[in-house]
Protein backbone atom coordinates (compact mmCIF):
# COMPACT_ATOMS: atom_id res chain seq x y z
CA UNK A 1 0.00 0.00 0.00
CA UNK A 2 1.75 3.32 -1.17
CA UNK A 3 -1.44 5.46 -0.64
CA UNK A 4 -4.89 6.14 1.38
CA UNK A 5 -7.92 7.15 0.45
CA UNK A 6 -11.10 8.41 2.08
CA UNK A 7 -15.09 10.02 1.44
CA UNK A 8 -14.95 13.82 1.26
CA UNK A 9 -16.76 14.23 4.79
CA UNK A 10 -17.04 13.03 8.32
CA UNK A 11 -13.58 13.19 9.26
CA UNK A 12 -11.65 12.85 6.20
CA UNK A 13 -9.26 15.45 6.57
CA UNK A 14 -8.14 13.67 9.99
CA UNK A 15 -7.79 10.94 8.25
CA UNK A 16 -5.79 12.25 5.28
CA UNK A 17 -3.77 14.27 7.55
CA UNK A 18 -2.68 11.59 10.01
CA UNK A 19 -1.85 9.60 6.20
CA UNK A 20 0.27 12.15 5.06
CA UNK A 21 2.37 12.54 8.24
CA UNK A 22 2.97 9.11 8.42
CA UNK A 23 4.58 9.18 4.44
CA UNK A 24 1.36 8.12 2.58
CA UNK A 25 0.31 9.85 -0.76
CA UNK A 26 -2.96 10.77 -0.23
CA UNK A 27 -6.29 10.79 -2.18
CA UNK A 28 -9.53 12.18 -1.34
CA UNK A 29 -12.91 10.54 -3.58
CA UNK A 30 -14.91 14.19 -3.41
CA UNK A 31 -17.98 15.87 -4.56
CA UNK A 32 -17.55 18.32 -7.00
CA UNK A 33 -19.59 20.71 -4.83
CA UNK A 34 -17.33 20.48 -1.93
CA UNK A 35 -13.88 20.60 -4.01
CA UNK A 36 -13.45 24.06 -2.96
CA UNK A 37 -13.31 23.53 0.71
CA UNK A 38 -10.96 20.63 0.58
CA UNK A 39 -8.66 22.14 -1.73
CA UNK A 40 -7.64 24.49 0.81
CA UNK A 41 -5.58 21.48 2.73
CA UNK A 42 -2.42 20.88 0.88
CA UNK A 43 -2.13 17.86 2.92
CA UNK A 44 -4.26 16.20 0.26
CA UNK A 45 -2.72 15.06 -2.96
CA UNK A 46 -4.93 13.80 -5.34
CA UNK A 47 -8.72 14.42 -6.53
CA UNK A 48 -10.94 11.75 -7.26
CA UNK A 49 -13.93 14.62 -8.37
CA UNK A 50 -17.35 12.93 -8.53
CA UNK A 51 -21.01 13.70 -8.65
CA UNK A 52 -21.66 11.36 -5.79
CA UNK A 53 -19.72 9.56 -3.04
CA UNK A 54 -21.60 6.06 -4.81
CA UNK A 55 -19.41 6.38 -7.34
CA UNK A 56 -16.02 4.63 -5.57
CA UNK A 57 -18.01 1.52 -6.40
CA UNK A 58 -17.27 2.34 -10.16
CA UNK A 59 -14.21 1.18 -12.18
CA UNK A 60 -13.23 4.76 -12.83
CA UNK A 61 -12.74 4.99 -9.26
CA UNK A 62 -11.80 1.56 -8.59
CA UNK A 63 -8.96 1.80 -11.18
CA UNK A 64 -7.62 5.26 -10.12
CA UNK A 65 -7.16 3.69 -6.64
CA UNK A 66 -6.11 0.36 -7.36
CA UNK A 67 -3.00 2.43 -10.28
CA UNK A 68 -2.15 4.50 -6.71
CA UNK A 69 -2.13 1.27 -5.01
CA UNK A 70 -4.31 2.15 -2.14
CA UNK A 71 -6.48 1.87 0.74
CA UNK A 72 -9.85 3.33 2.02
CA UNK A 73 -10.39 4.17 5.39
CA UNK A 74 -14.18 3.75 5.63
CA UNK A 75 -16.16 6.38 8.18
CA UNK A 76 -19.59 7.19 8.76
CA UNK A 77 -20.42 8.68 5.49
CA UNK A 78 -19.22 5.65 3.70
CA UNK A 79 -21.88 3.54 6.20
CA UNK A 80 -24.68 6.09 5.29
CA UNK A 81 -24.72 6.75 1.81
CA UNK A 82 -23.76 2.31 1.11
CA UNK A 83 -25.44 0.10 2.04
CA UNK A 84 -23.79 -2.94 3.05
CA UNK A 85 -23.98 -5.09 0.45
CA UNK A 86 -22.13 -2.03 -1.62
CA UNK A 87 -19.53 -1.66 1.05
CA UNK A 88 -18.56 -5.44 0.83
CA UNK A 89 -18.34 -5.33 -3.21
CA UNK A 90 -15.91 -2.30 -3.23
CA UNK A 91 -12.65 -3.80 -4.84
CA UNK A 92 -10.36 -1.18 -3.37
CA UNK A 93 -9.08 -2.86 -0.38
CA UNK A 94 -10.77 -1.31 3.08
CA UNK A 95 -8.80 -0.81 6.36
CA UNK A 96 -10.04 -3.00 8.89
CA UNK A 97 -12.60 -5.65 9.08
CA UNK A 98 -15.37 -4.75 6.17
CA UNK A 99 -17.50 -7.44 7.49
CA UNK A 100 -18.35 -6.11 10.72
CA UNK A 101 -19.76 -2.90 8.82
CA UNK A 102 -23.06 -5.16 8.48
CA UNK A 103 -22.93 -5.45 11.80
CA UNK A 104 -23.14 -2.00 12.96
CA UNK A 105 -25.69 -1.06 10.28
CA UNK A 106 -28.39 -3.51 11.26
CA UNK A 107 -29.88 -2.46 14.50
CA UNK A 108 -30.62 -6.53 15.60
CA UNK A 109 -26.96 -8.02 14.50
CA UNK A 110 -26.24 -4.85 16.07
CA UNK A 111 -27.31 -5.94 19.78
CA UNK A 112 -26.51 -9.18 19.28
CA UNK A 113 -22.69 -8.31 19.50
CA UNK A 114 -23.40 -6.27 21.95
CA UNK A 115 -24.97 -8.78 24.18
CA UNK A 116 -22.03 -11.67 23.25
CA UNK A 117 -19.95 -8.74 24.63
CA UNK A 118 -21.70 -8.68 28.00
CA UNK A 119 -22.13 -4.93 27.90
CA UNK A 120 -25.07 -3.23 29.75
CA UNK A 121 -27.75 -2.30 26.79
CA UNK A 122 -31.04 -0.84 26.98
CA UNK A 123 -34.15 -3.57 26.45
CA UNK A 124 -35.32 -3.03 23.19
CA UNK A 125 -39.26 -3.20 22.02
CA UNK A 126 -40.72 -5.44 19.59
CA UNK A 127 -43.62 -3.46 19.01
CA UNK A 128 -44.66 0.67 20.24
CA UNK A 129 -47.57 -1.58 22.21
CA UNK A 130 -44.96 -2.46 24.91
CA UNK A 131 -44.27 1.21 25.55
CA UNK A 132 -44.40 2.32 29.02
CA UNK A 133 -41.77 4.40 30.35
CA UNK A 134 -39.04 6.48 28.26
CA UNK A 135 -38.44 5.25 25.16
CA UNK A 136 -35.97 6.18 22.29
CA UNK A 137 -37.32 5.81 18.42
CA UNK A 138 -34.15 5.24 15.84
CA UNK A 139 -33.54 4.71 12.25
CA UNK A 140 -31.61 1.64 11.14
CA UNK A 141 -27.84 3.08 9.89
CA UNK A 142 -26.22 5.78 10.81
CA UNK A 143 -28.86 8.33 10.22
CA UNK A 144 -26.71 10.69 12.63
CA UNK A 145 -29.81 10.97 14.93
CA UNK A 146 -31.49 12.61 12.38
CA UNK A 147 -35.40 11.55 12.67
CA UNK A 148 -34.98 9.81 15.95
CA UNK A 149 -37.79 10.56 18.46
CA UNK A 150 -38.64 10.24 22.42
CA UNK A 151 -42.14 8.63 23.44
CA UNK A 152 -43.69 7.51 26.69
CA UNK A 153 -46.51 5.68 25.25
CA UNK A 154 -47.76 4.00 22.39
CA UNK A 155 -50.07 7.12 20.96
CA UNK A 156 -47.20 9.53 21.91
CA UNK A 157 -45.08 6.97 19.30
CA UNK A 158 -48.10 7.11 16.71
CA UNK A 159 -48.67 11.21 16.50
CA UNK A 160 -44.86 11.90 16.51
CA UNK A 161 -44.38 8.90 13.83
CA UNK A 162 -46.88 9.78 11.22
CA UNK A 163 -45.75 13.52 11.85
CA UNK A 164 -42.22 12.44 10.93
CA UNK A 165 -43.71 10.36 7.96
CA UNK A 166 -46.05 13.48 6.09
CA UNK A 167 -42.01 14.77 6.63
CA UNK A 168 -40.64 12.27 4.52
CA UNK A 169 -38.13 11.34 7.14
CA UNK A 170 -39.20 8.29 7.79
CA UNK A 171 -41.45 5.87 5.80
CA UNK A 172 -43.16 3.53 8.84
CA UNK A 173 -42.59 1.37 11.43
CA UNK A 174 -40.01 -0.97 9.98
CA UNK A 175 -37.66 2.08 9.47
CA UNK A 176 -37.71 2.32 13.36
CA UNK A 177 -35.82 0.68 16.04
CA UNK A 178 -37.35 1.01 19.84
CA UNK A 179 -34.85 1.08 23.02
CA UNK A 180 -35.59 2.09 26.30
CA UNK A 181 -33.94 5.49 26.73
CA UNK A 182 -30.93 5.32 28.89
CA UNK A 183 -30.37 8.27 31.29
CA UNK A 184 -27.14 9.52 32.84
CA UNK A 185 -23.79 11.43 30.94
CA UNK A 186 -23.09 10.36 27.95
CA UNK A 187 -19.65 9.78 26.75
CA UNK A 188 -18.23 7.98 23.58
CA UNK A 189 -15.39 5.55 24.31
CA UNK A 190 -12.77 5.75 21.36
CA UNK A 191 -10.41 2.66 20.86
CA UNK A 192 -7.74 1.31 18.47
CA UNK A 193 -6.92 -2.45 18.21
CA UNK A 194 -4.17 -3.61 16.87
CA UNK A 195 -4.22 -6.79 15.24
CA UNK A 196 -0.57 -6.98 14.89
CA UNK A 197 0.42 -6.54 18.72
CA UNK A 198 -3.14 -7.88 20.03
CA UNK A 199 -3.19 -4.95 21.98
CA UNK A 200 -6.09 -2.44 22.97
CA UNK A 201 -5.82 1.17 23.11
CA UNK A 202 -7.99 4.11 25.06
CA UNK A 203 -7.99 6.71 22.46
CA UNK A 204 -9.72 9.22 24.44
CA UNK A 205 -13.70 10.21 24.46
CA UNK A 206 -16.16 12.70 23.50
CA UNK A 207 -19.50 13.82 24.14
CA UNK A 208 -21.84 15.47 20.99
CA UNK A 209 -23.89 18.32 20.89
CA UNK A 210 -27.19 17.16 18.84
CA UNK A 211 -29.90 19.26 18.12
CA UNK A 212 -32.52 19.95 19.03
CA UNK A 213 -32.33 18.21 21.88
CA UNK A 214 -29.36 19.84 23.38
CA UNK A 215 -30.76 23.58 22.49
CA UNK A 216 -33.84 22.57 24.35
CA UNK A 217 -32.03 22.93 27.40
CA UNK A 218 -31.62 26.25 27.29
CA UNK A 219 -34.92 27.75 27.05
CA UNK A 220 -37.07 27.53 30.84
CA UNK A 221 -39.88 24.59 30.92
CA UNK A 222 -42.56 26.57 29.57
CA UNK A 223 -41.29 27.27 26.99
CA UNK A 224 -40.11 23.84 25.91
CA UNK A 225 -44.09 22.96 26.35
CA UNK A 226 -45.36 25.40 24.19
CA UNK A 227 -42.87 24.71 21.36
CA UNK A 228 -44.53 22.43 18.73
CA UNK A 229 -40.99 20.06 17.72
CA UNK A 230 -40.49 16.86 17.66
CA UNK A 231 -37.01 17.47 18.79
CA UNK A 232 -34.12 15.30 16.85
CA UNK A 233 -30.88 13.99 17.59
CA UNK A 234 -29.05 15.68 14.45
CA UNK A 235 -25.12 15.58 16.04
CA UNK A 236 -23.71 19.31 15.30
CA UNK A 237 -20.29 18.85 16.76
CA UNK A 238 -18.17 17.53 19.36
CA UNK A 239 -16.95 18.45 22.84
CA UNK A 240 -13.60 16.70 24.69
CA UNK A 241 -14.41 14.84 27.80
CA UNK A 242 -11.69 12.84 30.43
CA UNK A 243 -13.12 10.15 33.16
CA UNK A 244 -12.52 10.06 36.28
CA UNK A 245 -9.59 7.79 36.68
CA UNK A 246 -11.49 4.93 38.56
CA UNK A 247 -13.97 4.28 35.50
CA UNK A 248 -10.60 3.64 33.04
CA UNK A 249 -10.38 -0.09 34.64
CA UNK A 250 -13.85 -1.04 33.11
CA UNK A 251 -13.24 0.83 29.91
CA UNK A 252 -10.68 -1.16 28.97
CA UNK A 253 -12.37 -4.26 30.29
CA UNK A 254 -15.63 -3.28 27.86
CA UNK A 255 -13.02 -2.73 25.28
CA UNK A 256 -11.41 -6.07 25.69
CA UNK A 257 -14.88 -7.73 25.18
CA UNK A 258 -15.96 -6.48 22.33
CA UNK A 259 -13.01 -7.34 20.53
CA UNK A 260 -13.24 -10.80 21.93
CA UNK A 261 -16.96 -11.08 20.64
CA UNK A 262 -16.28 -10.11 17.95
CA UNK A 263 -13.48 -12.52 17.05
CA UNK A 264 -16.39 -14.97 17.93
CA UNK A 265 -18.89 -13.39 15.48
CA UNK A 266 -17.47 -11.70 13.04
CA UNK A 267 -14.14 -13.05 11.61
CA UNK A 268 -11.06 -11.70 11.31
CA UNK A 269 -12.64 -9.24 14.45
CA UNK A 270 -12.65 -5.50 15.49
CA UNK A 271 -9.67 -4.38 13.67
CA UNK A 272 -8.43 -0.81 13.88
CA UNK A 273 -10.57 1.93 15.50
CA UNK A 274 -14.15 1.54 16.88
CA UNK A 275 -16.53 3.31 19.42
CA UNK A 276 -18.63 2.57 22.09
CA UNK A 277 -21.08 4.86 23.01
CA UNK A 278 -23.55 5.30 25.95
CA UNK A 279 -24.23 7.07 29.11
CA UNK A 280 -22.60 6.62 32.73
CA UNK A 281 -25.17 6.40 35.33
CA UNK A 282 -25.31 7.83 39.13
CA UNK A 283 -23.06 4.99 39.96
CA UNK A 284 -20.55 5.05 37.59
CA UNK A 285 -21.95 1.80 35.47
CA UNK A 286 -21.96 2.29 31.77
CA UNK A 287 -24.83 1.61 29.33
CA UNK A 288 -23.91 1.21 25.94
CA UNK A 289 -27.13 2.22 23.59
CA UNK A 290 -24.56 2.08 19.93
CA UNK A 291 -21.03 1.20 19.21
CA UNK A 292 -19.67 2.27 15.56
CA UNK A 293 -17.08 -0.30 14.59
CA UNK A 294 -14.65 1.96 12.78
CA UNK A 295 -13.23 5.57 12.74
CA UNK A 296 -15.96 8.26 14.41
CA UNK A 297 -16.21 12.11 13.96
CA UNK A 298 -15.44 12.12 18.03
CA UNK A 299 -11.88 11.51 17.12
CA UNK A 300 -11.65 14.97 15.30
CA UNK A 301 -11.27 16.66 18.72
CA UNK A 302 -7.90 15.07 18.88
CA UNK A 303 -6.21 15.76 15.68
CA UNK A 304 -3.01 16.99 18.11
CA UNK A 305 -3.50 13.78 20.57
CA UNK A 306 -6.05 13.10 23.16
CA UNK A 307 -5.29 12.81 27.19
CA UNK A 308 -5.29 9.56 26.41
CA UNK A 309 -2.81 9.12 23.27
CA UNK A 310 -0.40 11.12 25.15
CA UNK A 311 0.04 8.24 27.53
CA UNK A 312 0.69 5.74 24.83
CA UNK A 313 2.65 7.86 22.41
CA UNK A 314 5.69 10.44 22.92
CA UNK A 315 4.46 12.36 19.67
CA UNK A 316 1.10 13.81 18.75
CA UNK A 317 -1.22 11.09 17.56
CA UNK A 318 -4.17 11.21 16.00
CA UNK A 319 -6.80 8.40 15.08
CA UNK A 320 -5.85 9.08 11.70
CA UNK A 321 -2.64 8.96 12.23
CA UNK A 322 -2.58 6.15 14.15
CA UNK A 323 -4.37 4.19 11.62
CA UNK A 324 -1.99 5.08 9.02
CA UNK A 325 0.98 3.97 11.38
CA UNK A 326 -0.70 0.46 11.67
CA UNK A 327 -1.17 0.03 7.90
CA UNK A 328 2.91 1.11 7.59
CA UNK A 329 3.75 -1.18 10.44
CA UNK A 330 1.83 -4.33 8.42
CA UNK A 331 3.38 -3.23 5.31
CA UNK A 332 7.01 -2.93 6.73
CA UNK A 333 6.30 -6.66 8.42
CA UNK A 334 4.55 -7.78 5.08
CA UNK A 335 1.26 -8.75 7.33
CA UNK A 336 -1.24 -5.71 5.17
CA UNK A 337 -3.27 -8.85 5.17
CA UNK A 338 -4.07 -8.71 9.20
CA UNK A 339 -5.07 -5.14 8.55
CA UNK A 340 -7.64 -4.77 5.35
CA UNK A 341 -10.42 -7.00 3.67
P1 LIG B 1 -23.91 7.25 14.82
O1 LIG B 1 -23.79 6.19 13.79
O2 LIG B 1 -23.49 8.61 14.37
O3 LIG B 1 -23.39 6.83 16.15
P2 LIG B 1 -26.68 6.61 15.01
O4 LIG B 1 -27.55 7.13 13.94
O5 LIG B 1 -26.34 5.18 14.94
O6 LIG B 1 -25.46 7.51 15.07
P3 LIG B 1 -27.17 6.58 17.88
O7 LIG B 1 -25.75 6.88 18.26
O8 LIG B 1 -27.74 5.25 18.23
O9 LIG B 1 -27.43 6.92 16.36
O10 LIG B 1 -28.14 7.67 18.51
C1 LIG B 1 -28.03 9.06 18.26
C2 LIG B 1 -28.18 9.80 19.57
O11 LIG B 1 -29.39 9.46 20.21
C3 LIG B 1 -27.10 9.45 20.59
O12 LIG B 1 -25.94 10.19 20.41
C4 LIG B 1 -27.80 9.75 21.91
O13 LIG B 1 -27.80 11.13 22.22
C5 LIG B 1 -29.21 9.36 21.63
N1 LIG B 1 -29.50 7.97 22.04
C6 LIG B 1 -29.53 6.88 21.24
N2 LIG B 1 -29.92 5.78 21.92
C7 LIG B 1 -30.14 6.17 23.18
C8 LIG B 1 -30.59 5.51 24.37
N3 LIG B 1 -30.92 4.22 24.36
N4 LIG B 1 -30.69 6.24 25.49
C9 LIG B 1 -30.39 7.55 25.51
N5 LIG B 1 -29.99 8.24 24.43
C10 LIG B 1 -29.87 7.57 23.26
Amino acid sequence: MSSIATLGSHCALQVLKGAKDEGFKTILICEKKREKLYRRFRFIDEFVLVDSLNEVMDKRCSSILKENNAVIIPHGTLISQMNSTEIESIKTPIFGNKWILRWESDRNMKEKLMVESRLKIPRSLPSPSEINGLVIAKRHGAAGGKGYFLATSEEEYIKKRDKLIREGIVKGDSDLYLQEYALGVSAYLQYFYSELTGELEFFGVDRRYESDIDGLGRIPAQDQIDVDLIPSFNVIGNSPLVLRESLLEEVYAMGERFVDAAKRLVAPGMTGPFCLEGVYDENGKFTTFEFSARIVAGTNLYIDGSPYSALIYDEPMSMGRRIAREIKIAKNKNQLDKVVT
